[in-house]
């Protein structure tokens, strides 16, 4: 941020932030590419809002449909009730999903999606009479969100030490990052894939009739972008298969084409029991989440529930009749307009770009899976903001807005980035570590 105090690990409450309407990072206006400052600076959104605005800012499709929706229906329940556009959204969902994936529980956030999936998870093993299984298994370094449960299986210890104490009986694997040698590193992609048996270990500990899912984002984001050795997944899906637990993928960053394919599970042919959505669902323009639900999962689930599910677990807002109108023309936009195709072409890309900053001063590592990118950078000795914090700054001050998370710069550009556009992110991305060398 410029001329304001860096955001730490709370968003900033509005009230106490009357400064913020003279801070130069005030968005007033939005499109494509870019976002138009309060100064009437014009930069390039190279993180695509918070990693949803996947098909560009005001999307014509997601705006027009928008404009359509709310001439005709604003609300409607989806409890007792129903409506048009949640139940074309819902098979819509079930054919881009992959696998039998073909059942939807829509929320309005990821934190939402991660919650609704914990709660499905533990609820699927009672409905099948087996109540001991209640336990929850996350990963350090993995984000989940702001609520008890996304925050319980989250590998953020700051956060769950804030907040405990937390649910019950929740353990964490290791982080698939290698300080040292960085999992995925191009040139190195299989590194550390015995990881993944940390689960069997686990599981052996607590008694694997007592765990319920293990919970992992695929790509873990908003930790520094750290994509998983190849083999990892697929490893931690044959051990929860051995042991009857569910495989939870969280991929509100990563689901929706931001890795070049609808979803992780795609693109790794690995099939988890349900994922989480949220962000590039409704390509940001509403607030909207999902869980995807296996069809085996989904029976049992609300057989258990015994028709009562609508008044144990439901918001009112889910499926809201804009989001779905939303959400329905950002599918219009990944698929008929050819995004998520364009994404994986763009990938090499912006790869090539990337690790071309690789021997700079302060740079340790480039990461990118599809159009999702960290560029990880060397501590600051001392000072009052992180690197990251000042090459974000600096980066800003030359048009471009890109994320500091911790140390790592991360990249997640709209899909309808231009060539051009990569290199002017990279370039600008040059400049900035050029100019903050300690
Ligand atoms: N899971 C993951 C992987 C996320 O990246 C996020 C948001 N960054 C969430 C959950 C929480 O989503 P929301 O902020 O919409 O509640």
């Amino acid at each position: 941020l410029v001329g304001t105090p860096p955001m730490g690990a709370f968003w900033m409450p509005f009230t106490a932030n009357r400064k913020f309407k003279q801070s130069p990072q005030l968005i007033v206006g939005a499109e494509g590419m870019h976002y138009r400052l309060a100064d009437g600076r014009l930069v390039l959104d190279a993180i695509a809002g918070l990693w949803c605005v996947n098909a560009g800012h005001r999307n014509p499709r997601v705006t027009a449909a928008l404009k359509a929706q709310i001439d005709v229906l604003d609300y409607a329940s989806n409890f007792q009730s129903g409506h048009p556009a949640a139940f074309e959204l819902a098979a819509r969902l079930a054919d881009f999903a992959p696998g039998d994936l073909n059942h939807v529980f829509f929320t309005n956030s990821g934190s939402e999606s991660v919650d609704t999936a914990l709660k499905i998870a533990v609820a699927y093993h009672r409905a099948r009479g087996d109540a001991g299984r209640y336990r929850l298994i996350g990963r350090e370094r993995d984000y989940h969100g702001v609520s008890f449960g996304g925050i319980s299986v989250s590998g953020i210890g700051r956060q769950r030490s804030t907040f405990g104490p937390l649910l019950n009986g929740v353990d964490h694997l290791p982080t698939t990052h290698d300080p040292v040698r960085n999992a995925f590193s191009r040139g190195e992609p299989v590194h550390g894939i015995e990881k993944a048996d940390a689960l069997e270990a686990m599981l052996v500990l607590h008694d694997p009739s007592t765990v319920a899912a293990v919970i992992v984002e695929p790509v873990a984001g908003s930790t520094g972008v750290l994509p998983p050795p190849q083999g990892y997944l697929r490893r931690l899906r044959e051990i929860c298969d051995r042991h009857g637990v569910l495989l939870i993928f969280d991929e509100v960053i990563t689901g929706f084409g931001r890795l070049g394919a609808n979803f992780a599970a795609d693109l790794t042919g690995v099939l988890p029991d349900l994922i989480t959505a949220a962000k590039g669902l409704s390509n940001g323009a509403v607030p909207m989440g999902a869980v995807l639900v296996r069809d085996g999962v989904h029976d049992a689930f609300m057989h258990g529930a015994a028709g009562s599910v609508e008044l144990m677990h439901g918001y009112t807002y889910s499926g809201h009749p804009l989001a779905c109108a939303a959400a329905s023309a950002t599918l219009d936009a990944y698929l008929e307009d050819g995004l998520i195709a364009q994404a994986a072409a763009l990938s090499p890309y912006l790869e090539d770009g990337l690790h071309a900053l690789r021997g700079l001063p302060g740079v340790i590592d480039v990461r990118n899976l599809g159009l999702l990118a960290g560029v990880e950078l060397a501590p600051y000795a001392g000072g009052t903001m992180t690197r990251g914090q000042a090459v974000a700054q600096q980066c800003l001050a030359r048009g471009v807005m890109v994320r500091a998370v911790g140390d790592t710069i991360a990249l997640s550009p709209p899909f309808t980035i231009s060539r051009a556009q990569i290199d002017e992110i990279v370039d600008t991305l040059r400049a900035a570590i050029l100019n903050t060398v300690d």
